[in-house]
Formats: C-alpha cells, sequence, structure tokens
C-alpha cells in the first residue's frame, strides 16, 4: 500500500549496492520521485535491469549521479529538490583492508558530505544506514540484551576495520547534527547482518560469506560466534518508515528479527526444511548457549509498527534464491 501522495523525491546513496537498490525499488513502488548516486555511471543499465527484474516498468521517476563518499564533486546536484536522504553507501568489504583507513574516511567523511549537502539544500530527514556494529562490539554479550542505548567504543582493543568505521561514521554524524544540522532531522538505522533476496542477485558480502561456504560444506566446524539476520526486504521498509514517521526524529533503531542463530543452527535449519540443499554440507556441533549475543528490536516495533519477517523464513528464502 502506497504511504502517501507522491511528489516528493528521496535520494539513495549507493543504489548499486545489496541494501541501496532494495531501497530504490520500494521507494519506485510507492510512487516516489528517486534519485541515486553510482560511484560510475556505467552501472546504470545495471541497477535498471535489477529494478525490471524487481517489477519496475517505468523508470520516468529514477534519475541517476555520479558520486563519490571521497569526493565533493555532484553531492549539491544529487540533494536538489530532495525531501529525504537515505544514506545507505558505505564500504562494506568481504575482507578487512591492510589500512583501516579505506573503510574509516569514505564511511565518516562520506557521511559528513551527505549531511551538508543535504542541510545545504533543505533537507527534511536524513535516514543513515548505520549498523549493529555502532552498537554491540565494546561488552561482554554475557547475559545481557543489546539495545539502542550501547555503543560500540571505536577505541575497543581489536576492533575490527568495518566495525569500527561505522561506530566512527555514526558518532560523527550526531555531532554534526547536534553542532550544524539546522533544522534538519537525522534517524540511524542499526542493522544486523542483512540477508534475504533482491531482484539481480546482488549480494552481500555477509551472505556470501556465511551460506554459501555452508552449503558448498567449506564450513567444517561451527564458529564460536551466533549473528543475527534481518531480512533486505525489512530493512528497507523500516528506511521508509523512519523517513517519515514523526517519532523517528533524532532517533536510532536497531533492526534485527527475532533471535540469534549459529552456523549449527542455519545448517540444522537447511537440513530439515531444504534436505536436496544439505548433501555437501559438513557434519557441524552445536556452540554453547553462553556463546549466543542477545538484542531487542522492540524500539523499531512499538515505535515505528515495524514488523520484520522471521528469521527462518529470510535464511531459506535466500537459499532459494541463492540456488
Ligand atoms: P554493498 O552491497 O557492498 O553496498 C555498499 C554500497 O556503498 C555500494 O553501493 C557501494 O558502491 C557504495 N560505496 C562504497 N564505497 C563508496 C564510495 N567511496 N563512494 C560511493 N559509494 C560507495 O553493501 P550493503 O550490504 O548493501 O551495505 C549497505 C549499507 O548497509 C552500508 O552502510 C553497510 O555498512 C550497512 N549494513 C550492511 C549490513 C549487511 O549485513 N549487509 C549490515 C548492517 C549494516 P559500489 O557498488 O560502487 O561499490
Amino acid at each position: 500500500m502506497k504511504r502517501s501522495a507522491i511528489t516528493t523525491t528521496v535520494l539513495v546513496t549507493g543504489g548499486s549496492g545489496y541494501l541501496g537498490l532494495q531501497c530504490v525499488l520500494q521507494l519506485l513502488q510507492e510512487g516516489y520521485i528517486v534519485k541515486t548516486t553510482i560511484r560510475s555511471l556505467s552501472r546504470k543499465e545495471e541497477i535498471i535491469n535489477a529494478l525490471k527484474a524487481g517489477g519496475i516498468g517505468n523508470f520516468d521517476q529514477l534519475s541517476f549521479v555520479e558520486a563519490d563518499l571521497t569526493k565533493d564533486d555532484n553531492w549539491a546536484e544529487a540533494v536538489r529538490d530532495c525531501t529525504y536522504v537515505l544514506h545507505v553507501a558505505s564500504p562494506f568489504p568481504a575482507m578487512d583492508p591492510a589500512d583501516e583507513n579505506e573503510l574509516i574516511i569514505p564511511a565518516r567523511d562520506g557521511s559528513l558530505r551527505v549531511l551538508k549537502a543535504a542541510r545545504d539544500a533543505g533537507v527534511k530527514r536524513v535516514v543513515l544506514t548505520s549498523s549493529f556494529a555502532a552498537i554491540g562490539y565494546s561488552r561482554s554479550p554475557e547475559n545481557y540484551v543489546f539495545t539502542e542505548m550501547d555503543w560500540t567504543d571505536p577505541h575497543t582493543p581489536g576492533l575490527r576495520p568495518y566495525l569500527k568505521s561505522k561506530a566512527i561514521a555514526e558518532k560523527a554524524a550526531w555531532d554534526f547534527m547536534e553542532q550544524e544540522g539546522g533544522q534538519m532531522e537525522l534517524t540511524v538505522i542499526n542493522p544486523v547482518g542483512i540477508f534475504g533476496p533482491v531482484p539481480g542477485g546482488n549480494y552481500s558480502a555477509s551472505m556470501e560469506f556465511a551460506l554459501k561456504g555452508l552449503l558448498n560444506g567449506d564450513i567444517k566446524e561451527t564458529p564460536n560466534f551466533t549473528f543475527n539476520i534481518v531480512d533486505v526486504r525489512d530493512t528497507a521498509d523500516i528506511h521508509l518508515i523512519a523517513m517519515t514517521h514523526p517519532a523517528a526524529k533524532g532517533e536510532r533503531f536497531l533492526a534485527a528479527s527475532e533471535g540469534s542463530v549459529s552456523i549449527y543452527d542455519v545448517a540444522e535449519l537447511i537440513r530439515k526444511e531444504r534436505p536436496q540443499r544439505a548433501v555437501k554440507m559438513a557434519e557441524l556441533k552445536p556452540i554453547g548457549a553462553e556463546l549466543y549475543v542477545h538484542m531487542s528490536n522492540e524500539k523499531a516495533r512499538t515505535v515505528l509498527g515495524w514488523k520484520p519477517r522471521s528469521k527462518e523464513t529470510t535464511l531459506l528464502e535466500t537459499i532459494d534464491a541463492l540456488i
């Protein structure tokens, strides 16, 4: 159902990305006028083809702007005439780079570039895609339930570059708003690991790592951690709700479906529900209950009325789409 009658323009940064494309798709489905930034306009056709696979037939409401998070060029043009900005783009590599600044600089300075340009253009609200990376990596998860009140301290010893980049970028965004945000509003979404099918099959690093390795039998032991899942369609949905919901102003929202899983749990789900996909999978052992990470999605559900799918639905639909 369309949320509003639309002559409203929204910028999505990073329309080439796994989540960015899904945000563009859902905004077009709702009738918004959409602009999206990509690093090279040579990828325009690829994005249009993926959106066609997602059911979009008319591209009159979509335009592209070439912009890089590490350069000033074209950000003013990107935000021009926009009421809202979904700032989704940020480096999300499969492997850690040798130099953490390869992630921190585009994440932090890119967010500040987008916020400054948006403020100067009179944008009403920016929704920034942060991450659970900015919430849950500075304290022991034992006997604890993480919420939006928690912050990852970027100085935590051993913090991996991607986690650090997201914590630093989100903090910089809130600091900017406090000091020079003017009338503009900021809302932050903190998703856990994003899974789920997308048109065009452009999957993210987390999904490639976790599911393909498991199905191919490359994962031979259960790693000693659990992870939480949120569906890419629900993640785009919470961005769209947060964009206009009055109560979202100035808030951060943890986006996760209920319950965490270990790789063993995912393997068991596949064996039970998709036995034909389990033939190459290695035998795995369960991990101890004390290793499970717990978090609450209550704020997003109660304040925004957000209703995420179950993690089982997301995992199985992802596996079906990956095959
Ligand atoms: P993705 O598919 O790798 O998308 C990342 C996007 O950022 C791409 O469009 C990429 O452009 C763009 N980007 C990277 N560096 C850039 C730069 N220097 N200038 C301009 N654009 C740049 O990953 P994703 O999963 O969709 O991630 C989207 C957002 O969700 C990120 O902010 C990420 O931190 C956050 N997030 C992801 C997960 C997850 O599990 N996937 C979980 C929590 C939060 P190119 O296509 O040109 O590389």
